[in-house]
């Protein structure tokens, strides 16, 4: 791995050049109408900029505005359930930043009156809260002189300097928060960072950056070689671990059998349903069914999820109950049956599996 300190990090002058030109770009060729760009109060930047982790802007748009239609203030969102909060967040994936916005939404209310904390260091001690977005709250919505460092600005600063090694690498972080601090101006500090974020999004972007109308080309190193996108250098491969489990779709009249999810872990605090490591522990649960006379028994073809860590490989196994079986086969608030609205939030394959079930009860 390269040594990442042979970077030298801007001087103030270079620095003041560099913001000149992100800024006179953004002024033509920024984003302004984002919804969470109206009215930036620390509240909405916050849920924009979590709902924006890992996800696309497109994606986040019509999700954002349904969860400020729904939880139009930091209380609002306190003083929800969490199945309330999960459900809104079905289909975003990533479900823990779902409930880390929960928590923390709680925390400003009960213990600081309902006010954002306004340091990096207040923010950043909120779940789900790091000092990158910490310094885009302050910096976009209290137009603080706080750098961010996402995934976009990551990029452009990779490339533009040509930082060698892997971003995940606490070196290279260190780095790349050295150079983002030196770069961010201390005025328009908000519209700086508004503007690598778009840069990152829409010029510099991932598998193919538009070189030729980027504002930072004269410069930027990564051009220089001719392969831009050498840069950021990717993680050190591993193989990812593979998981299997059995998915249990107990049919009754039209519902289906939910079971919800321990409150931390994979899709934790979401329904989900009944899961089994193995065949014998499914055969388990099938005996407490089998009071209730099984009608017909069938496996589906296996789906693949992937996470971060690993892929699971899930085999869906359908029970029908014949009508004559009494409903309450579990007496658990973590059970329920379902037959069209879903109690709370549901993971995106289990939500699959749903849709596939209900055409098959058409
Ligand atoms: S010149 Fe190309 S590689 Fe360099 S920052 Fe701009 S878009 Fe990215």
């Amino acid at each position: 791995m390269s040594d990442t300190t042979a970077i030298r990090i801007p001087e103030n002058k270079q620095s003041a050049a560099f913001a000149a030109t992100v800024l006179e770009w953004f002024d033509v060729n920024g984003r302004k109408e984002l919804p969470w760009q109206q009215n930036p109060t620390p509240y909405r930047v916050w849920v924009s900029e979590i709902m924006l982790q890992q996800t696309q802007v497109a994606t986040v748009k019509p999700y954002f505005e349904r969860f400020m239609q729904r939880f139009a203030s930091v209380e609002l969102l306190a003083s929800a359930t969490q199945d309330e909060v999960l459900a809104l967040w079905t289909g975003l994936g990533y479900y823990a930043r779902g409930r880390n916005l929960h928590k923390a939404a709680q925390i400003i209310v009960h213990d600081h009156n309902g006010e954002f904390p306004d340091t990096v260091e207040g923010l950043s001690a909120l779940p789900g809260i790091g000092r990158s977005t910490a310094g885009a709250i302050l910096s976009l919505a209290l137009n603080q002189p706080t750098p961010i460092l996402d995934g976009n600005v990551k990029r452009v600063l990779c490339r533009h300097f040509c930082v060698d090694g892997w971003y995940g690498q606490a070196s290279v972080e260190k780095t790349l928060w050295a150079l983002t601090t030196a770069l961010t101006p201390h005025k328009n500090t908000g519209q700086f960072n508004q503007a690598m974020m778009d840069l990152g999004a829409t010029v510099c972007t991932r598998s193919k950056p538009e070189c030729g109308r980027c504002p930072l080309q004269k410069n930027c190193q990564a051009l220089k070689t001719g392969s831009p996108t050498d840069w950021p250098h990717k993680k050190p491969k591993k193989t990812k671990p593979v998981r299997h489990t059995l998915m249990l779709l107990v049919v009754k009249d039209n519902a289906v059998l939910l079971q919800r999810r321990p409150p931390s872990g994979i899709w934790g605090g979401l329904w989900s349903l009944p899961q089994f490591d193995d065949i014998d522990g499914l055969h388990q649960f099938a005996g407490v069914l089998g009071q209730y006379d099984i009608e017909k028994t069938e496996q589906w073809y296996q789906v693949k999820h992937s996470f971060t860590h690993f892929d699971l490989k899930i085999t869906p196994v359908k029970i029908a109950l014949n009508r004559g079986s009494g409903r309450r086969i579990m007496d658990e608030d973590s059970m329920c049956w379902v037959e069209d609205e879903l109690p709370g939030g549901c993971a995106a394959p289990v939500k699959r599996l749903l849709d596939k079930l209900t055409t098959t009860l058409l």
